[in-house]
């Protein structure tokens, strides 16, 4: 019982301490927050297409932070809206020079449902779009599938007024949540992720990969385009190699890495199509 309630007491203090450190980080201009980007191929030629920004926290002593850990801290304290606008501008910033090497690469920036509920989203997004001058064009949204679905009711009109700016939305960690399907209908969406979970066991389970063939047939039909996420080990490309996706994320292709590795990736990549 006493250790019992010492650790919760620890975990609470634990809890504080990141609070502390990640408001102070905010305060002084995100100090301490940075980007990385994941490279996603194409599925068929494995070409470069685009990234994902995924955000990092590193606090002052150097200990590095995981956004599975900071991230829902931040939604819970209210700061994740304001970090989220971070991410957006930070990240096209980025991808300002990469699309002047490579006019139809794509950035994927992640959004939690908290932020897009907030009123100011969408004229935040476009605001920021405008101040960056980036093309609308070349961003995608990413949106967790259980947050996706949950508030269907009050982000329809919130997905259609980002795809009439030309935004395309993306619903992350696909096959996780309840009523994939059921959503698939009529979903206003350009872009379904699946996710690892059903990549894992694909080389045993003829059920995780007659699900990964349905599901790219299904929004194929439907015109929505399909990633598959997590892909570690040839063996598993090899498997995916037959199911017609349109994009592979995963450590096999690259583990997400700093903007200045993107950049020498995507001259080198277009160097060689320069060759050819
Ligand atoms: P996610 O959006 O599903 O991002 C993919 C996560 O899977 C990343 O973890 C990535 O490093 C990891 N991953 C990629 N390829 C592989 C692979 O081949 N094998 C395995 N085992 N893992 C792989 P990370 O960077 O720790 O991010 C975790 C989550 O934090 C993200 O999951 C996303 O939900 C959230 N997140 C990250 N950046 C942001 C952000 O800027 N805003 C918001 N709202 N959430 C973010
Ligand atoms: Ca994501
Ligand atoms: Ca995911």
């Amino acid at each position: 019982m006493v250790i019992f309630t010492e650790e919760i007491l620890n975990q609470k203090s634990h809890m504080l301490e990141l609070l502390k450190v990640l408001r102070d980080a905010m305060n002084h201009e995100f100090r301490g927050f940075y980007l990385d980007y994941q490279p996603q191929v194409n599925g068929r030629t494995k070409a470069l297409t685009g990234v994902e920004a995924l955000v990092r926290f590193c606090d002052e002593k150097g200990n590095r932070i995981s956004p599975v850990e900071f991230i829902p801290v931040m939604e819970k304290e209210g700061m994740i809206y304001e970090m989220g606008r971070w991410v957006l501008r930070q990240a096209i910033r980025d991808a300002g020079e990469w699309i002047r090497i490579k006019p139809d690469f794509d950035i994927s920036v992640n959004a939690s449902a908290l932020e897009m509920m907030n009123d100011q989203y969408i004229e935040d997004v476009e605001k920021i779009l405008e101040e960056e001058k980036f093309p609308a064009k070349n961003l995608v949204i990413e949106l967790t599938e259980s947050s996706a679905v949950q508030r269907m009711d009050i982000f329809r009109n919130k997905y259609k007024k980002l795809r009439e700016m030309g935004i395309r939305i993306a619903m992350d960690d696909f096959g996780t949540g309840y009523s994939s399907l059921e959503f698939l209908k009529n979903a206003p969406i350009d872009l379904v992720k699946i996710d690892r979970s059903f990549l894992k066991d694909i080389l045993y389970s003829r059920f995780d990969s007659a699900f990964i063939t349905f599901i790219v047939e299904i929004c194929h039909d439907v015109n929505i385009k399909v990633c598959q996420e997590g892909v570690e080990t040839l063996e598993e490309y090899e498997m995916l190699k037959k199911m017609e996706l349109d994009c592979i994320q995963g450590y096999y292709f690259g583990k997400p890495m700093s903007k200045n590795a993107i950049r020498n990736k995507i001259s080198a990549e277009c160097q060689t199509e320069g060759n050819d």
